[in-house]
């Protein structure tokens, strides 16, 4: 299910608050020093620093 139009350019990373990109099942922060990885369930990104995917 793709994300609604519109929706990535209003969301942020709650971390760093630097805009996402949109990967395969997953948004992935654009911050430096950041990448933090949010999952995207059923066409809703889960926005929490605890459920994200840490970058190696
Ligand atoms: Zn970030």
């Amino acid at each position: 299910m793709p994300l609604e139009a519109g929706l990535l350019e209003i969301l942020a990373c709650p971390a760093c608050h630097a805009p996402l990109k949109e990967e395969e099942n997953e948004l992935v922060c654009t911050g430096q020093d950041c990448g933090l990885a949010y999952p995207v369930r059923d066409g809703i990104p889960v926005l929490l620093v605890d459920e994200a995917r840490r970058p190696e």
